[in-house]
């Protein structure tokens, strides 16, 4: 491809981009394809001959577009909606053209550099104090598995060298909630802990760790000669967005001399409210946290932000430098492959600082606050009707709830299979799509609201589809 070809094909691009991000809604929101569509509908081979980017892109929208789930449309409402600003989607694009691999401070000083500077401002942007050191990681599963081995290297003394397993350690043990993400599930797996070593903490009545509970684990454990690394406190939960209490948590880990690691991939970013401030109250005592600016800060996929006050102890666990990777500036700078399994790091931290120079603070703090009301609008709505049953606190913008007739007496299984129902009644609109958990066994549609383009006729539309077609079940 030429220049004079990319330049063509670039602006024909830009200019389908410009029309997806305004209208994406012209699109069913859960593709409708079946399985093996796409594969069927593909040559099996590689082409040997060039072919135009036209005949390419032709086939980009008959067969891939169908084949799309659109995260990017205002009525994406199911698991944790997100969105790929236009700020975004253009630093990706130029991030691509620069192909940097900021492995090194050399091989990279601007993307290294600007990635310290980006995740300064969003610390400070949720309240963090500046004793907490950041990187990039592509998600939350990944930092937590970093912040897992980090743990891991502060309680087992000669870890790194000598590993687990063959020698005199004790077994030990993570300490995380029934509601906790199963990232840590995996984190604890793949670092070989085994999975045994994770203890799920009950929770209250509004989902949030019992820390009575998690004190009582962790004495038992100790008197059972187990050895306790970490604790994982979550502020906005998978399931409801439920707030652990960090405080008490961290109480528990100073005592203990514990790993404390926050889960705020969802919640962290509505700190940058002031009525929300207190959502990463105890947070500045964590040894480790990671905040998702891909969830609810309008990032396109993928970008994590890991902040840590002991990156010394993520550094002892990693760096390491073979001899072809030695530089002379090696002890005045940063490296970014010191902090993490990956060498390669690509150019992230572009997108974030395009976003936040973009939209300005106030204009993103105005639209978490308002996906905020619009989820309080909505649990109002359910609150008042007879058949709808609320089930889960909306401390954020994620509403749990089910269909529960008043004048219907349905059993438990009844209900469970009339809301799965519900769930595929809305989302074979095309304009909706959501998804459910379950809680306390039963089975609850989840509503989340978070895509930058989500208004009021949004919420309205999926509330109105919710009446409509549970008039139809009955
Ligand atoms: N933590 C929480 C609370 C989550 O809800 C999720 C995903 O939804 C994760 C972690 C994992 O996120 P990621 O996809 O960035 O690994």
């Amino acid at each position: 491809m030429n220049s004079d070809e990319f330049r063509k094909s670039g602006h024909a691009l830009v200019d389908w981009i410009a029309d997806y991000l305004e209208h994406s809604d012209r699109y069913p929101v859960l593709s409708r394809v079946a399985p093996r569509d796409i594969v069927n509908a593909l040559p099996a081979e590689a082409p040997e001959d060039p072919e135009p980017f036209e005949a390419i892109m032709r086939d980009f929208e008959r067969v891939l577009v169908p084949g799309l789930t659109h995260w990017n449309h205002p009525g994406f409402m199911a698991y944790f909606a997100i969105t790929g600003s236009a700020p975004g989607v253009l630093a990706d694009f130029l991030s691509a053209a620069l192909n940097q691999q900021a492995m090194l401070w050399r091989t990279s000083p601007a993307a290294t550099e600007l990635e310290e500077v980006t995740l300064a401002w969003l610390r400070r942007l949720i309240g963090l104090p500046d004793s907490f050191e950041g990187v990039i990681y592509d998600t939350a599963s990944i930092a937590t598995m970093h912040a897992m081995v980090a743990a891991r290297e502060a309680a087992v003394a000669e870890v790194r060298g000598k590993g687990l397993s063959g020698r005199d350690v004790p077994r030990v043990a993570v300490y995380c909630s029934d509601q906790t993400h199963s990232s840590i599930d995996k984190a604890v797996i793949a670092i070989g802990l085994g999975h045994e070593s994770l203890r799920k903490i009950p929770t209250d009545d509004a989902f949030a760790m019992c820390a009575d509970a998690l004190e009582q684990a962790i004495a038992r454990d100790r008197a059972d000669g187990v050895l306790p690394i970490a604790v994982v406190p979550t502020v906005g939960t998978t399931s409801t967005t439920s707030i652990d209490p960090v405080p008490r948590v961290a109480d528990v880990c100073a005592r203990e001399r514990i790993w404390m690691h926050v889960d705020a991939a969802y919640g962290g970013v509505a700190a940058m409210l002031p009525s929300h401030r207190h959502l990463l109250d105890g947070a500045e005592r964590a040894d480790s946290i990671v905040v998702n600016p891909h969830k609810w800060l309008f990032t396109p996929f993928d970008l994590s932000a890991f902040y840590s006050r002991r990156m010394d102890v993520v550094r002892a666990a990693f760096a390491l430098t073979p001899e072809y990777l030695q530089t002379s500036e090696a002890g005045s700078v940063k490296n970014l492959m010191d902090t993490g399994v990956q060498l390669g790091r690509r150019f992230r931290s572009l997108k974030l600082w395009m976003i936040l120079r973009s939209y300005g603070a106030k204009a993103i703090r105005a639209r978490l606050a308002d996906h905020i009301r619009l989820a309080a609008e909505l649990t109002s709505w359910i609150d008042a009707h007879p058949d709808f049953e609320r089930l889960a606190p909306v401390p954020l913008s994620v509403v749990c709830f089910r269909w529960k007739p008043a004048t219907l007496s349905l059993t438990e299984a009844e209900l469970d299979r009339a809301n799965e129902r519900l769930i595929d009644l809305v989302n074979s609109s095309g304009d909706i799509f959501i998804s459910h958990t379950r809680l306390r066994g039963r089975l609850t549609i989840r509503v989340a609201i978070g895509h930058l383009r989500t208004t009021d006729a949004h919420v309205r539309r999926v509330w109105d589809l919710l009446l409509q077609s549970s008039q139809s079940l009955r």
